[in-house]
């Protein structure tokens, strides 16, 4: 076991005109863990590993131990806490059915292949990138890739013995895995049209680039209470779900000050969801990255550590309320006010994932694709860089709705690109089923799923597009494989939580309890989950068909699902 280091300590910008009151809250609550109110006695195991060692350091541990001895060398706090500083989790040990996954321990579940996730910041890609993501597939895990929603990709079967070779690579064309899960600054989502949308508000890849450059790595952000959401988005379309992440700049235009960003903190679904809420500032693009670390240094300072599943900045924000979570920010973090700024518009488009052909402002197009549930292959991903580079630029982005984008493409290489594209079954002009449809990782890989997702989304797919041919209208179907959130369920127009149900004949079968009507956008909300309402997977296309059917044969002219 390494050595056990200093405990980081918080920023000593500003603690102490905070120190009263989060001490008088500590106390009121029997004391939340918050290191700005003197809490450095770890409270659960994932505070005390964290203290133990900074994740990040476990990384010379895979390349100088782990890797040459194998998957049994390696330390359990390593195995099931570090490791994810650096993108990896165990996998799901094939076979085991979601009704053991709640009885056995996490070392019966555990698999000894990995999950990794390669961090794709912006969802920026390079045809050279995505030639040696799709060989790292085909070489090192059995030809698997999928496209998050979050804008990464992840590997599954991943030995241990590989991880470094597959670092070497990724590293040598800019990429990484580093803090790509744990309790960490996670992927700054981007919009995947910046700088090329013709109707973008402002171009916020810079201050992407200089967050990953200060924020990234660094050990003063590498131990906070939970994971950290971030995304910076410059487009009218609001693409990168920023109700939803920790904190968000969401591109505005300021009647006296012009193009900057409208500050958001504090949204996040799993089984609590809160929606974010704006402070009511206004940010230029060069003040980003230091207000970002402004956000995720009062995080790592007050955030609540006692109890994980308080332990996201959401619950901190709906306690504090907006206008003293500003008040922190400038008063303790910035030192200085923020300027008042306007909310964003509503958008003119439903759909927020740049799915079809679009005009840039250069005069050229991009492209934008969906396969089935963000699940790709490897081989593909080597197919689709070589498409890029054939008619683009070489350039390439991932969605936040497990979608992918070709930039740069000339108007007489438009249909050739889509025919490529569609001659791989990844559709540029997709159904409504095929374009709303998103799935998480679910059993097949997943320690916490209850039940299958990604086949069955696939499946669906299929049956709607039969089904109901003619149906037009923007609709989501988002499932989740259990009761977190990895797929979004609650912010969809159906959201399908996993779980096991009573069939008519009373056996336990895998299932869905069924959640409608959630948004993003302008409005947002979370679904009505349909009090006993709960579907056996058999019958799943049936009632999404029934739900479908109702809802064409009782609308009001222009009324949309969600309403
Ligand atoms: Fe796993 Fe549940 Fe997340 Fe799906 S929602 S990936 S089953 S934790």
């Amino acid at each position: 076991m390494a050595a056990i280091p200093e405990h980081p300590q918080p920023s000593t910008r500003g603690t102490p005109a905070t120190a009263a009151t989060t001490r008088r809250d500590a106390g009121r609550n029997g004391g939340e863990g918050q290191w700005a109110a003197g809490h450095s006695t770890p409270l659960n195991a994932n505070e005390q590993f964290k203290k133990e060692d900074d994740g990040l350091n476990v990384r010379t541990r895979i390349e100088t131990v782990y890797a040459h001895q194998g998957f049994g060398s390696i330390d359990g706090a390593d195995l099931r806490g570090r490791m994810r500083w650096w993108g990896l989790y165990t996998q799901r040990k094939p076979g085991i059915d979601g009704g053991r996954t709640a009885v056995l321990a996490p070392e019966e579940l555990d698999d000894e292949f990995f999950m990794l996730r390669v961090r794709i910041d912006g969802g920026r890609l390079t045809t050279d990138q995505l030639r040696v993501i799709g060989d790292i597939s085909q070489e090192f895990a059995r030809g698997t890739a999928d496209i998050t929603d979050r804008q990464n990709i992840q590997y599954h079967w991943i030995r241990i013995e590989d991880v470094p070779e597959i670092w070497r690579r990724l590293e040598a064309v800019g990429l990484s895995t580093t803090e790509a899960c744990g309790d960490t600054p996670r992927v700054i989502l981007g919009s995947p049209v910046a700088g090329v949308a013709e109707d973008e508000i402002l171009d916020g890849t810079w201050a992407i680039e200089e967050i990953q450059r200060r924020i990234i790595g660094n050990k003063d952000f590498s131990n906070l209470p939970r994971k950290f959401k971030a995304a910076v988005s410059g487009s009218p379309l609001l693409d990168v779900a920023h109700e939803i992440n920790d904190v968000s700049f969401v591109g505005v235009r300021h009647p006296e000050h012009g193009p900057g960003f409208d500050l958001w903190v504090g949204g996040g679904l799993s089984t609590n969801p809160k929606l974010g809420v704006r402070l009511g500032a206004w940010v230029p693009l060069a003040e980003v990255p230091e207000v970002f670390e402004g956000v995720i240094s009062i995080f790592r300072d007050h955030g609540y550590r006692r109890l994980r599943n308080r332990a996201r900045l959401k619950f901190l924000v709906a306690d504090w309320g907006a206008a003293r979570f500003r008040q922190v920010l400038e008063e303790e973090y910035l030192g200085r006010p923020l300027l008042d700024g306007p909310a964003p518009e509503q958008p003119s488009g439903v759909w927020r994932d740049h799915v079809g052909v679009h005009r840039q402002r250069d005069g050229r197009f991009y492209v934008g694709f969906a396969p089935r549930v963000g699940r790709v292959d490897g081989a593909t991903l080597t197919k689709i860089a070589e498409l890029a580079a054939g008619h683009g630029s070489g350039r390439l982005r991932t969605t936040a709705e497990q979608k992918m984008i070709v930039l740069d493409v000339p108007e007489d290489r438009v249909a050739s690109l889509v025919a490529g594209l569609e001659a791989l079954d990844l559709r540029v002009t997709p159904s409504p089923f095929r374009r709303g449809t998103m799935a998480c990782t679910g059993i097949e890989f997943c320690k916490l799923a209850i039940v299958e997702t990604k086949a069955r989304g696939s499946a669906l797919i299929d049956e709607l597009e039969r089904r109901l041919p003619d149906f037009d209208e923007p609709v989501t179907v988002h499932i989740n494989g259990c009761p977190n959130a990895c797929a979004r369920i609650q912010v969809a127009d159906i959201g399908l939580k996993g779980q096991l149900v009573v069939d008519d004949q009373g056996r336990q079968v895998e299932g869905y309890q069924v959640h409608l009507g959630g948004a993003l956008g302008l409005e947002p909300g979370f679904g009505r989950k349909v009090r006993g309402l709960k579907v056996t997977a058999d019958r799943l296309p049936d009632y999404v068909e029934r739900v479908l059917r109702r809802f064409r044969a009782e609308r009001e002219p222009g009324e949309r699902f969600a309403q």
